[in-house]
């Protein structure tokens, strides 16, 4: 079920600011709080979807194909296309993921290592 009180759902009501970057008719990209990287960039559908699994379950293909040029949109607008970026987008409690509103995190700005680093043990 959808939280309607999560953060980015009062993002996208305008109820907290954040810090824009770009917004269109399906997608709204934010400088992130607590940014893991130079550029931390968070994209976010404008519909209703808790996560990864819902967005590609119920979406119409207007709004994945409207998400996901936003998604490379911002990258490129950000300058990450020439020297690279990592997207990543978390689903459940391995991936900890913190906020039930689907995003995509955008990393760049710095030589990113390769992959992801799980934890030791
Ligand atoms: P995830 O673990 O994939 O759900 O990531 C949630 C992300 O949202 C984290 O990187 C947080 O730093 C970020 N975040 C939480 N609240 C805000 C906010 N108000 N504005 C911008 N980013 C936020």
């Amino acid at each position: 079920m959808y939280d309607p009180n999560n953060i980015f759902a009062k993002i996208l009501r305008g109820e907290i600011p954040c810090d824009k970057v770009h917004e269109d008719d399906h997608a709204l990209a934010f400088h992130d709080i607590n940014p893991q990287a130079p550029v931390h960039v968070l994209v976010i559908p404008k519909g209703d979807y808790v996560s990864m699994a819902d967005f590609s379950d119920r979406a119409t293909p207007e709004e994945i194909a409207g998400f996901f040029r936003a998604v490379g949109k911002v990258a490129r607008e950000l300058g990450l296309e020439e020297g690279g970026y990592r997207i990543l987008a978390n689903h459940g409690a391995n991936a900890h993921q913190e906020v039930p509103h689907f995003h995509v995190h955008v990393f760049g700005g710095t030589q990113l290592g390769r992959m992801i680093s799980l934890p030791k043990g």
